[in-house]
């Protein structure tokens, strides 16, 4: 029958309407005062009839699943080994699959050899192109990059605001644990880590590597060291002490002495071919 849903319509306002003053007798005057829980309460579910949220003063909290923009996750300041570090291996995926391709990644070169380095040199992500679909943060096999919380982003230079460098878009690891609890443990479940799974291959290998040091090493004889001497020359003995095995380091955290050893076997390696092909 024509204007059923037009009464439908209606109705379905006068509902909310009637509502909105229920929830008002309900909560009383408490509804507005902003020092309490009501509101977290009244943003629920079950909340009835219609509110206005008076923004900027009152925001809605917004769901586990939001997302805005992207961020990039660096480890936790206090991680023993990692600080700071990019999870971030500059691998690429993320800018190839997002879909307007507003992301554009640098990717690190080690300063000795040239050799490319799994970490960015430069990460940029133009937020007023970005659409929000979370691909890149599907995509990253390294659970590198997510989906922030943060929307408010309004600003009237669009150069130096909109488009975000690896400082505005790295954020700690701790962050994305507080904003997205379940997503972040669920993560975690399949990576066997709260950590990049890097550092935890990092610290095994570190582990069997002193293991086998420890095992390979000569006894030292009694009379060689004696312990107060070694208290007396603390320095003289470090000095004479081996290098730590570098064994399992990456070639971005090995000393210069490694890494000088490195470029010359490269240069031999390069000399070789281009003899072959002379
Ligand atoms: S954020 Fe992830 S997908 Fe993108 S380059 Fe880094 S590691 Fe690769
Ligand atoms: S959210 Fe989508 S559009 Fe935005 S950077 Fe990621 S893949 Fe690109």
């Amino acid at each position: 029958m024509y204007g059923t849903g037009l009464a439908k319509g209606l109705l379905l306002t006068l509902r909310h309407f009637v509502e909105s003053y229920i929830d008002d007798l309900r909560y009383g005057f408490r509804k507005y005062h902003h020092s309490t829980d009501n509101f977290g309460i009244r943003q629920g579910t079950k909340t009835k009839g219609v509110i206005t949220v008076q923004y900027p003063d009152e925001k809605v909290a917004v769901p586990e699943r939001f997302r805005f923009v992207p961020f990039l996750i660096v480890e936790d300041e206090d991680h023993p080994t990692r600080a700071g570090k990019d999870w971030c291996t500059s691998c690429g995926i993320c800018a190839k699959v997002c879909p307007p391709q507003c992301i554009w990644i640098v990717r690190g070169n080690d300063p000795v050899t040239g050799r490319p380095v799994p970490e960015p040199e430069a990460f940029f992500i133009d937020i007023d192109i970005c659409m929000n679909c979370g691909y890149c943060a599907e995509y990253c096999p390294f659970d590198a990059i997510k989906m922030d919380h943060d929307y408010e982003m309004a600003s009237y230079d669009r150069t130096s605001h909109h488009i975000h460098d690896k400082e505005r878009l790295s954020k700690p690891n701790s962050y994305w644990r507080g904003i997205a609890p379940t997503r972040a443990y669920e993560e975690m479940l399949v990576r066997g880590t709260w950590e990049h799974k890097d550092a935890a291959k990092e610290a095994r290998r570190g582990a069997a590597s002193s293991a086998r040091g420890r095992s390979s090493q000569p006894a030292a004889p009694a009379a060689t060291v004696t312990s107060s001497a070694a208290e007396a020359a603390p320095e003289a003995s470090a000095a004479a002490a081996p290098a730590p095995a570098a064994e399992g380091a990456t070639p971005w955290s090995e000393d210069d002495a490694k890494r000088e050893e490195r470029r010359r076997k490269a240069l031999e390696r390069k000399a070789r071919r281009a003899a072959k092909q002379g």
